[in-house]
């Protein structure tokens, strides 16, 4: 893990983001009893699950028990293009959960994809199409583990279970590249992804969830429908679709903090979240938070 480089990698330093968290969790169970609160959408969102020692991978055992809470506690785990239809047509969407999978790291596939259709739920997937033709790389890897390649992801997609969507071209910073850059990453990866899979691609994840005003105009006007940020935060029918909330799932979350993160307790930044990216990645200002986004309604 190469700290400090200004690619988009993991975010907090792991212990660090693993104590505010836990902190967090117990106040959650404190004040709601440990009550889910279901309504709304909430996205959560993984990168690898894997064994390995990597801040990205959450183990294939902690995640089979994750979904298993959820399967158990009702909830429909759903594409998200069909969840982001529902609170369009002005569906609370309560007790739903959409899942991403950012990136496209194979494993997904060999340790998720299984314990998905076992359960009969649905997850998105982001890849960054340039790294899986091999032009590009993530810099945050000394070793980067295998992605998945061309042929497996239109097989996949079309299997059902999991639906590939943009993550751009190479993965960049969008905020630091020209206007004339930063609109090849999100057009480009969308034309390259429906090339390869012959269908329209709908939703659009930036980098890192770096994006400003203009990176969502781009979004908009190149026919996504939905873009999705690191912000978290429940989706309720209201909510810009171009700037949707996501949790993220880390692997150090105890299971304690996966219900607190499912159910309503961890709806805003960590603190000193916004300064640590502020530092690192030179962001002026919460980019997700400047349009229709509407306050968390618990
Ligand atoms: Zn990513």
């Amino acid at each position: 893990m190469a700290a400090g480089i200004p690619g988009v990698g993991p975010s907090l330093p792991p212990s660090l983001k693993a104590g505010l968290t836990h902190a967090r969790s117990v106040w959650w169970r404190v004040r709601s009893r440990g009550r889910l609160d279901t309504s709304g959408l909430r996205i959560l969102f993984y990168h690898r699950v894997s064994d390995d020692d990597d801040p990205l991978a959450v183990s294939p055992r902690r995640f089979r028990q994750e979904m298993e809470l959820l399967a158990a506690e009702g909830f429909r785990v759903v594409g998200l293009s069909e969840a982001v239809a529902r609170l369009e047509a002005g569906e609370r969407a309560s007790r739903t959960i959409a899942l991403n999978f950012d990136d496209g790291f194979r494993d997904v596939g060999e340790n998720a994809l299984p314990v998905l259709e076992w359960l009969g739920f649905r997850a998105t997937v982001f890849v960054p199409t340039g790294v899986i033709d091999g032009t590009a790389s993530f810099p945050w890897y000394s070793r980067q583990p295998e992605m998945f390649d061309w042929e497996e992801i239109l097989e996949l997609d079309q299997a059902g279970t999991l639906r590939f969507e943009a993550h751009s071209v190479s993965h960049p910073n969008l905020l630091l590249l020209t206007n004339a850059e930063s609109h090849r990453e999100i057009a480009d990866s969308k034309l390259d992804l429906e090339d390869r899979l012959g269908r329209s691609v709908e939703a659009f994840c930036y980098p890192a969830g770096l994006f400003g005003e203009r990176e969502r105009r781009f979004v908009a006007e190149t026919g996504y429908r939905l873009a999705v940020s690191c912000e978290p935060g429940v989706n309720i029918p209201g909510t810009d679709r171009f700037s949707l909330r996501r949790r993220q799932i880390d692997p150090r979350d105890w299971q304690l903090d996966f219900r607190a993160k499912v159910g309503g307790g961890h709806d805003t930044p960590l603190p000193l979240r916004g300064f640590y990216r502020r530092v690192r990645y030179g962001e002026h200002s919460s980019p997700g938070n400047g349009n229709a986004l509407r306050p968390s309604p618990n």
